[in-house]
């Protein structure tokens, strides 16, 4: 994602009009890597800007997902979440605390056999591992494979 600086004057480009709302979105999101939901951008902006609504975050978000300066993720969770870092990487979340963890892993490597590709052109893959953070393993384990599948309908492999 770009400064905040320059996104104010991309948006402006872009016919779009700068308001003080937008402006602090893009401050709480810009050089953040904790994978914010739309809730949570709100909450942050709030604290800078009491009134501002929901819709206006979601409004903001979309705007800047469509413009290629922050990518959408969908975890599995019934929620997007929003990441600045548009850079090639996959992500590894916690299924206990859902927290949001980089990961550099090329998949690249992933390779569909022709059968596999039912004739498709494949263009690119998206991965999420699933497990347990540091601070989460140890505790009791409710997380177990059944409930991996169940709940977040992700295919257990440990
Ligand atoms: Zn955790
Ligand atoms: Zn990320």
């Amino acid at each position: 994602m770009r400064s905040t600086e320059e996104l104010c004057q991309r948006f402006r480009a872009m016919g779009y009009k700068v308001t003080p709302q937008r402006r602090c979105i893009f401050q709480v999101l810009e050089g953040n890597t904790d994978h914010l939901s739309a809730e949570e951008v709100q909450r942050r902006a709030s604290a800078y800007l009491p009134d501002i609504s929901l819709a206006t975050v979601y409004n903001t978000l979309r705007g800047l997902v469509s413009l290629g300066e922050i990518r959408e993720l969908v975890l599995g969770e019934g929620k997007s979440r929003y990441d600045p870092d548009t850079s090639s990487h996959q992500h590894l979340i916690c299924v206990r605390c859902h927290n949001v963890a980089d990961v550099a892993c090329d998949v690249r490597c992933l390779e569909l056999a022709p059968e596999q590709r039912q004739g498709y052109h494949v263009l690119g893959a998206d991965v999420t591992f699933y497990g347990l953070c540091p601070a989460c393993q140890g505790q009791h384990q409710e997380n177990g494979p059944g409930q991996l599948s169940r709940v977040w309908g992700v295919t257990p492999i440990a």
